[in-house]
């Protein structure tokens, strides 16, 4: 006899332990990594097997009291060893159960859907379950015995039937949409069945909503920088030694054929890959160019899937009837029946971190999955991730570099322009003269330009002249934004809409204003330049499935010639009509009281100006700023990566930050600001307390503050930062502490932002 330890598969912080089942006889093939479902209290739940042993590990009275296991989930493991090891890793490292590491590998979370049953009285008498995932299935049919025989004998009278045993005389099985591609109704084929000619059964047909994309495949002659990265990379994907590449390529130099090719090889050797993008974006560019080269073999998962489909991609890494995985963050928790490499792009975006608990980093995961496997891992970005850069320059990664263009085109020419100076001279637009002017020259010459500016919504806030007071969220203390559509003022928060007031509610005065520029305004008035035709991209007008990719290819096809937009215009995609790129208050996110704001401002204005340029005209680029001296910019402006990072890491050993310190944020939430504070405080005490027993050197714990939006959705909010050279003995004392069940405090191990 067996039992199981099973991680139970419910998002309850408390659940950190296992609970043990017997297994009865008809599911003795279970064992670690399978979905099953067992009794829990009153309830049947979904629960991952984490582990088989021997009934007699336990003592006889622990024995008679265990449930039995009630059913096994699914016809095979979900998890494999590697995959296991890699659940119990980001646990242990984001500092949360292992069911809640488990259930990130299943899609939609749950494989089971709970609903009650109740007496004719409405008494809740138990929860019955149905598996979750519908599987698509049509009816196939294959010829039978009888069938051939039938067929040998032949017969003038049943012409429809002969000539579809003659189709299927082949021996496979074939679906109904088959069968009338050869002219065979679903009525003869069931026929067939009745008359016991042919055997039918429901297969499995898999969903993909990629289907329209066209093939594109060019072939070039690598340039000598990418034929030596490639080399470095394939011999690593031969010999299957789990290293890490960073693969650090100025925009347009060619990364993305790198990653086709090193994929090749891995196809090649009979693997998988998995190739990770920040957002959907940037997808159907990338897609259109892998399907170019693996054509079906090419599975796509983005966030906006439904459950349904996502299960179906999922299905076909597991039984490997896909090569290719190309996906968002959640995507390196596929199954993969045998991984060879894991890409990631634009390794250093931060939608690679999940803003919520678990709070892993899909690197980070992809790391392990790495080691676990040896399939080697490429990180490539034009403005790597510091930590990254660090690890690389210090021999811990492999560092491979692109510095030239692959076409041999130029990087485009940037120009500052002084927004104080404009102001002196009476100019009140949110664009330069100098923009506006390059403007209109671009669109006159039958040329494409993209405008950056990273706020969304028509004004940023709405304030009183009066008084000075700004209308705010009643729920979240933030200011609320002016949107031009349906006349209303929306929270980004919490997604609140109110009317703007006629009035201000502080002092009543009538005489509001609004402030500041958001991507709404700054269209309206592109819109008044002559030539010019706009289309706009932010959140707000890509709330549908495609919206992304329709905007990018009505504009790649030349129906408007200025795109503007907030940062995901600057990202990825590769328009050669595109000569001139503007950005909009390019200073202004260097000020957000944050650590990484540089680095992010950096990256952001390189991704911008690379976007310029790369056909066969040279690009123009033009920051807009007020502190136009910020040396942060001017190295942007030179695209210097390897400067700024010299002196951004300076600045950061300076003030003890990644990669010199380890990080760990812990978020307070509650309804009663005192208590908030009163819990925060207590957490604070407990880890400076840690730090005075002198167990830890080199540990900082700053805080408690309160949030930057100290209120979000009528919550408060309060963090507190610890900063250490080694965060393990802080984890494992917090873990150890009363407060690891704590329902209202959060643990961001490596926090992508401190505010
Ligand atoms: P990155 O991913 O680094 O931004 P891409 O791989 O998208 O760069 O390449 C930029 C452009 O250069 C693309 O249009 C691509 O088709 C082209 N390209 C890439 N490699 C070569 C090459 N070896 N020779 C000519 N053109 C190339
Ligand atoms: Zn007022
Ligand atoms: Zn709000």
């Amino acid at each position: 006899m067996f039992c199981v330890d099973v991680a139970i598969n419910l998002p309850v912080k408390s659940l950190f332990k296992q609970f043990t089942y017997a297994v009865p006889a008809e599911l003795n093939f279970l064992d670690s990594g399978w979905r099953v479902v067992v009794p829990f209290g009153a309830q049947k739940v979904e629960g991952f097997v984490v582990q088989r042993r021997e009934m007699t590990s336990l003592p006889p009275q622990a024995q008679a009291k265990l449930k039995n296991v009630e059913a096994a989930l699914g016809d095979r493991p979900w998890f494999d060893k590697e995959m296991l090891a890699t659940a119990k890793w980001l646990a242990d490292y984001y500092m949360c159960s292992l069911a809640e590491a488990m259930r990130l590998f299943v899609p939609g979370k749950t494989s089971i859907k709970r609903h009650a049953v109740k007496d004719e009285e409405g008494k809740l008498l138990y929860y019955a379950y149905e598996e979750r995932l519908k599987e698509k299935t049509v009816l196939a049919y294959r010829i039978t015995e009888a069938g051939r025989a039938a067929l040998a004998l032949g017969d003038s009278r049943a012409k429809a039937q002969m000539a579809a045993l003659a189709v299927l005389s082949e021996g496979e099985w074939l679906t109904v949409n088959e069968l009338s591609e050869y002219k065979v109704s679903a009525a003869t084929a069931r026929t067939l069945a009745e008359k016991a000619w042919a055997e039918a059964r429901q297969k499995r047909v898999l969903r993909n909503s990629y289907v329209n994309l066209q093939r594109r495949g060019e072939v070039f002659t690598l340039t000598d920088e990418q034929a030596s990265a490639l080399e470095k990379l394939s011999a690593s994907v031969k010999k299957a030694d789990g290293k890490t590449f960073l693969l650090q390529g100025i925009t347009g130099s060619g990364k993305t054929e790198v990653y086709l090719r090193a994929a090749a090889e891995a196809v090649a050797q009979g693997k998988q890959v998995l190739m990770l993008v920040p957002e959907i974006a940037l997808t159907a560019q990338l897609v259109k160019r892998f399907k170019g080269w693996f054509g079906d073999m090419v599975a796509v998962a983005h966030s906006k899937l439904s459950q349904n489909e996502r299960g179906d991609v999922w299905y076909k890494m597991h039984t490997h009837q896909a090569n290719i995985l190309i996906g968002v963050r959640s995507a390196v928790f596929a199954p993969f029946e045998n991984l060879g490499l894991i890409i990631i792009d634009e390794e250093h975006e931060s939608s690679y971190k999940q803003e919520e608990r678990p709070n892993y980093h899909a690197r980070n995961v992809a790391l392990e999955r790495s080691k676990l496997t040896g399939a080697p891992l490429i990180l490539g970005s034009a403005t790597p991730d510091l930590e990254s850069y660090y690890k690389a320059i210090g021999g811990e990664y492999q560092h491979l570099r692109l510095t030239k263009r692959a076409t041999g085109s130029k990087l485009p020419t940037v120009e500052l322009v002084d927004m104080r100076k404009e102001l002196q001279e009476r100019n009140f637009s949110v664009l330069s003269r100098k923009l506006k002017q390059a403007l209109v020259t671009t669109a006159a010459e039958g040329e494409q330009a993209i405008v950056l500016l990273n706020r969304r919504g028509y004004s940023t806030f709405v304030m009183c002249r009066d008084c000075g007071a700004s209308i705010v969220c009643p729920h979240c203390a933030v200011a609320l934004v002016y949107h031009s559509a349906g006349e209303a003022m929306r929270c980004h928060y919490c997604g609140n809409t109110a009317p703007i007031p006629a009035e201000c509610p502080n002092c009543h005065s009538r005489r509001i204003k609004f402030f500041g520029t958001g991507t709404q305004k700054a269209e309206a008035e592109l819109q008044e330049l002559p030539e010019v035709k706009v289309l706009r991209m932010d959140q707000d007008s890509t709330a549908q499935k495609f919206a992304h990719a329709d905007i990018l290819s009505s504009f790649a096809r030349g129906e408007r010639n200025v795109l503007i937009g907030t940062q995901m215009v600057a990202k990825g995609h590769d328009i050669p009509n595109v000569t001139l790129v503007g950005v909009l208050a390019a200073d202004a996110s260097l000020n957000l009281p944050d650590f990484r704001a540089t680095e992010r401002t950096f990256s952001l204005l390189t991704q911008a100006a690379g976007r310029a340029g790369r056909g066969e005209k040279e690009g123009r680029v033009i920051f807009q700023a007020y502190d136009v001296e910020n040396k942060v910019l001017e190295q942007a402006a030179r695209q210097d990566y390897d400067s700024f990072a010299k002196d951004e890491l300076k600045d950061r050993e300076t003030f003890f930050y990644p990669p010199f310190a380890q990080m760990l944020k812990l978020t307070i939430w509650d309804k009663d600001e005192a208590a908030a504070l009163a819990l925060a405080k207590r957490v604070t005490d407990f880890l400076k307390g840690q730090q005075l027993e002198g167990k830890l050197r080199d540990l900082l714990v700053l805080g408690p503050f309160p949030g930057l939006v100290a209120k979000v959705r009528d919550m408060y909010r309060y963090n507190i930062i610890v900063k250490a050279k080694e965060l393990q003995p802080v984890k494992d004392a917090l873990l150890a502490s009363q407060f690891k069940e704590q329902r209202n405090l959060f643990f961001d191990v490596d926090p992508v932002s401190v505010i």
